[in-house]
């Protein structure tokens, strides 16, 4: 393989290419095209030196990172502050990319991209225009919107697409376990598509996951994320999030490929996600 040969934007750009050809006629890839693809991940700063550190450097492309908790337990804030982070320049730990957000719960808020914003010392207006959000009615409407996300892509440098939340509308959608075959089918291909958005363009994902409330329904355990062994599989890194004082999040690293299990604190605060003091 010669075409990767030079460093930096020019090759990012050959490898996006190639990538993006393999992706389209289902190619066989090699094991050195793959290590070569794998020479232009990058890392998103999440806003937490703590967080970024569990993450080995922060939010991986071309993977998928799930953040599955409870209610309140700071999912949204942290797909916010992702989404203004990936805005800055790469000497502060971003992408200088534009954002794709769908959105499930409609709890995007333009209020707390500014505050987020503000706090970094950034432009919010500008932050605001790189940050194209859409809604997702019902998990048919979702999984549209992430196979039309190449086509935004074309027209906006987009490295990071949240989905927020991913399993809410397949949740409410496929109750019980006569639907759990097909609620599964449809999760396992929506995540796919976003994982090939992540191959093709380089990009971070970055989803949310509740846990099941419903231990009778959902694999018995009052804490399983949704979606089971399909989003399990297919998200390389899982981190679970659950509550402590003062805004205080106690955030756990779960199932990694090449990374250590392991546990950090992170703050949520109104400037964002940061590791406190
Ligand atoms: P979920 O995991 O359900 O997505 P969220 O990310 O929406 O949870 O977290 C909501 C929590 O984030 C609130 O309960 C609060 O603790 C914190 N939070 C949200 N907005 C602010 C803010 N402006 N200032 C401080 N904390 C905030
Ligand atoms: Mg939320």
């Amino acid at each position: 393989m010669k075409i990767y040969r030079e460093s930096a934007e020019g090759s990012a750009t050959k490898i996006i290419a190639a990538a993006r050809k393999s992706a389209d006629i289902g190619n066989f890839e090699t094991g050195e095209e793959i290590l070569e693809r794998r020479k232009g991940v990058s890392k998103l700063t999440s806003g937490s030196k703590n967080l970024d550190n569990l993450l080995g450097g922060g939010f991986e492309t071309q993977s998928i990172t799930e953040f599955f908790g409870e209610f309140g337990s700071g999912k949204t804030q942290i797909m916010h502050q992702a989404a203004v982070n990936a805005t800055m320049p790469a000497e502060t730990g971003g992408f200088d990319c534009d954002v794709l957000i769908i959105d499930t719960e409609n709890t995007f808020r333009p209020e707390r991209i500014i505050q987020m914003s503000k706090a970094k010392g950034l432009d919010p207006e500008v932050v605001l225009k790189r940050i194209h959000v859409a809604r997702a009615y019902n998990s048919h409407h979702q999984i549209l919107l992430a196979e039309r996300a190449s086509e935004l892509a074309k027209e906006f440098p987009i490295r990071l697409l949240i989905v927020d939340s991913l399993t809410s509308h397949f949740r409410s959608e496929y109750m019980g376990r006569g639907a759990l075959s097909e609620r599964q089918q449809l999760l396992n291909r929506h995540m796919h598509e976003l994982l090939k958005f992540s191959t093709i363009y380089n990009a971070v994902i970055a989803v949310t996951n509740q846990v099941s409330a419903r231990p009778d329904v959902f694999f018995g355990d009052p804490t399983a994320p949704i979606g089971g062994n399909i989003v399990g599989h297919t998200a390389t890194f899982r981190i679970y999030l659950r509550k402590s004082k003062g805004g205080k999040r106690i955030a756990r690293l779960i199932d990694s490929p090449y990374l250590p299990e392991g546990e950090t604190v992170i703050q949520v605060s109104e400037d964002g996600i940061t590791d406190g003091v």
